[in-house]
């Protein structure tokens, strides 16, 4: 495909609805003073200093920043601790009994973890794992559920300076035998079952299926038993320990937090597989933590009275930043939830929110999009009046999803910021600062203070104001991945050569008219229609804003003039019955929204999209069936049926 995406993305949907900060926020707000992005941009290693004294440091850095591009090290020759960040260090304040983690089963029961409560759980887990044989630089595996242990699990492991790698509960044995076998892990750390939709996951018969003698450098696997009973596990001798027979020698013992350089790897995590085979980042501690600290503080305006919550599962690097070493390191009370969001209906998270009186909700798209499929009565259930603050991430957000976010979850009052990052940036590079901007529907607005973000033509120019091109990074951050695990070469290849010295993002996005920025999409993703570059999100944005239609996914196809021609694939709202009329209104009202140039050539209706075990729409599975290619990578596909159902309807509406 022709990837030169430097002329023009056609002009997105112009959203014209601007939000300034409500007043009352606004007084309120951490940061108040639209002079730090001025600061920042004079001064970034200066501004980037500044921010490190939130982090308590063992022994003080000697540089701030040392770059050999791309290889970067921040806060040269400072060692300090991540656990000890989010956990120790509030003991020494009247947080020492602050609720830390309110947890929620699916089922329905409650737990409480104060500081106190955290930190005696982490040196005990720390010490378990040390009697295991894990010490600094051993790689250890968690695949577990949406449970206080894993939390647990982790600060446990950055206690002791080995390295984590998260895996998400809802991958198969494949996916976790090759990410165990990628990293070399020494122990696996999972659970007798978990709850999903008032069924089983049965974590730990996947877990052996996983092993099955092919993991060579793995020796235990510790379980947590989260279901009991029900679970029937078979516990391997030598091999399986209990989790809790492992920690209870350890009862009110306590352990030091190993002092690891800045750079010392906290941990590896794979991308979600998107756009391809997943990738192993590695993230290291002291740039990490500074850098999700700040975000946290500025960007979700994260005060001691909020009740936050954060819903995305610890296996993805939202639930790193945002769940595990940003909010903890800055002291937060958050909610974490165990289950589905339509359990045992679709008002759980509203009673959630009513319950804990939470105030800050970060969540992704597409659970926005799926709220609103099932309609407002669900929130309206619910009194909201606690929120007063709302976040996105994951993936563009079409406008007419943040205004229902906005009005049905935010009741018109709270500020809406829509966070532009990655698994490699490690914290949000793009977002617009609560108390200081004024937002607008479907755009990320601003790079962070501090972020040289940039977008760029193919020859590598900065695009003039109105147009589109490569999103780029085009100096080092805190917080930026060090490298792809086990593969440098990689790591340069996709993220540095395309503009030597500048981070590749490979993401599309336009800068308007005032400087705000829109993500496009995935550059592999963007369509070249008559020699008109245009962004899957700007199509399907217009889909979504018909009545009828619940989520879109479009891609190119291969069409004899114009070269390619959209084909969408759209799942219609709840009550809405498929007819061959819709689909040509559908048609009608993408041209009628972008211009003639944009009009679907096909439309297929589908139940579902296929998605990434991240909840990310895969257009290029949608592009394989398409062009009647062998389905690529599809190890983090969420369901499997979907595609064949799609591959069937396809087939048939082809025939
Ligand atoms: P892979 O790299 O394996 O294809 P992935 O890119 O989906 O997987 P993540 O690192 O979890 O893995 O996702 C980052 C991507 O998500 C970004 O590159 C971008 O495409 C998309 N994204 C995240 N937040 C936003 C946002 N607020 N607006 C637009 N896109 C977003
Ligand atoms: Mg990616």
């Amino acid at each position: 495909m022709d990837k030169d995406v430097s002329g023009t993305f056609s002009a997105l949907l112009q959203e014209d609805r601007r939000f300034p900060p409500p007043p009352q926020f606004a007084e309120q707000a951490n940061v108040r003073d639209a002079g730090v992005y001025e600061e920042a941009r004079r001064d970034p290693e200066g501004y980037w200093a500044g921010q490190a004294k939130q982090v308590d440091w063992f022994t003080p850095y000697q540089r701030v920043l040392e770059w050999n591009a791309p290889w970067a090290k921040w806060f040269v020759g400072g060692t300090l601790n991540a656990a000890y960040n989010c956990v120790d260090r509030h003991l020494k304040t009247w947080r020492r009994n602050k609720a830390a983690i309110i947890w929620e089963g699916e089922p329905g029961e409650q737990r409480v973890l104060t500081y106190r409560d955290l930190y005696r759980e982490v040196n005990q887990a720390a010490l378990a794992l040390r009697a295991l044989g894990v010490g600094k630089g051993d790689t250890v595996a968690i695949y577990l559920p949406m449970i206080p242990e894993a939390v647990v699990a982790m600060l446990a492991c950055a206690r002791l300076g080995a390295p984590h790698t998260v895996v998400f509960g809802g991958f198969s044995p494949e996916s976790l035998r090759e990410r165990i076998n990628d990293a070399k892990c020494k122990v696996l750390i999972t659970a007798d079952a978990g709850y999903r939709r008032g069924n089983l996951v049965a974590l730990k018969a996947n877990a052996d299926a996983a092993l099955n003698g092919e993991t060579p450098t793995l020796r235990h696997v510790l379980v947590v038993q989260r279901v009991g009973a029900k679970a029937n596990v078979t516990m391997q001798a030598g091999r399986d320990v209990w989790w809790h027979d492992a920690v209870a020698p350890h009862a009110g013992k306590e352990i030091a937090p190993e002092p690891v350089d800045a750079e010392h790897p906290l941990y590896i995590l794979y991308t979600s597989g998107t756009t391809g085979r997943p990738k192993g980042l590695v993230h290291t501690t002291g740039g990490y933590l500074v850098g999700t600290m700040t975000t946290t503080r500025a960007i979700f305006d994260l005060k001691d009275e909020d009740v936050y919550w954060c819903t995305a599962d610890v296996g993805w690097v939202t639930g790193h930043s945002y769940i595990v070493y940003g909010p903890l390191a800055n002291g937060v009370t958050q909610v974490m939830y165990e289950g589905a969001p339509d359990w045992p209906d679709k008002d759980r998270f509203w009673a959630l929110i009513a319950k804990y009186g939470i105030t800050i909700l970060y969540t992704a798209p597409t659970s926005i999009r799926t709220f609103m499929r099932w309609g407002a009565a669900y929130p309206q259930r619910h009194d909201l009046s606690s929120l007063r603050l709302l976040g996105t991430v994951g993936e563009p957000i079409n406008p007419e999803a943040w205004i229902w976010y906005r009005d049905h979850i935010g009741g018109g009052r709270c500020p809406v910021v829509d966070t532009w990052w990655q698994t490699e940036t490690g914290m949000i590079m793009i977002s617009p600062l609560p108390g200081l901007t004024t937002t607008r529907p479907g755009s990320a607005t601003f790079p962070f203070p501090g972020v040289d973000a940039d977008i760029l033509d193919e020859q590598g120019k900065p695009v003039p104001l109105g147009s589109g091109g490569y999103l780029v990074i085009k100096r080092p951050w805190p917080a930026m991945m060090r490298s792809i695990w086990g593969d440098p070469d990689r790591y340069v290849s996709q993220y540095w050569s395309k503009y030597p010295g500048i981070y590749l993002t490979g993401d599309g996005a336009r800068r308007d008219e005032d400087g705000y920025f829109w993500l496009l999409g995935r550059v592999d993703d963007v369509l070249n229609v008559s020699a008109h570059r245009i962004g899957t999100m700007e199509l399907e944005s217009a889909l979504v804003s018909h009545p009828a239609v619940a989520e879109a996914a479009v891609i190119g196809i291969t069409h004899e003039i114009k070269g390619q021609a959209p084909a969408a694939f759209v799942t219609l709202r709840g009550d809405v019955e498929p007819s061959e009329a819709l689909k040509k209104e559908l048609s009608d009202h993408v041209a009628k929204k972008i211009g003639g140039i944009a009009r679907p050539e096909k439309v297929f209706f589908t139940a579902e999209l296929p998605k990434t075990r991240s909840a990310k729409i895969m257009r290029r599975l949608l592009r394989d069936i398409a062009e009647g290619r062998v389905v690529g990578d599809t190890t983090t596909l969420t369901d499997p049926t979907v595609l064949a159902d799609i591959k069937a309807r396809y087939a048939q509406e082809e025939a």
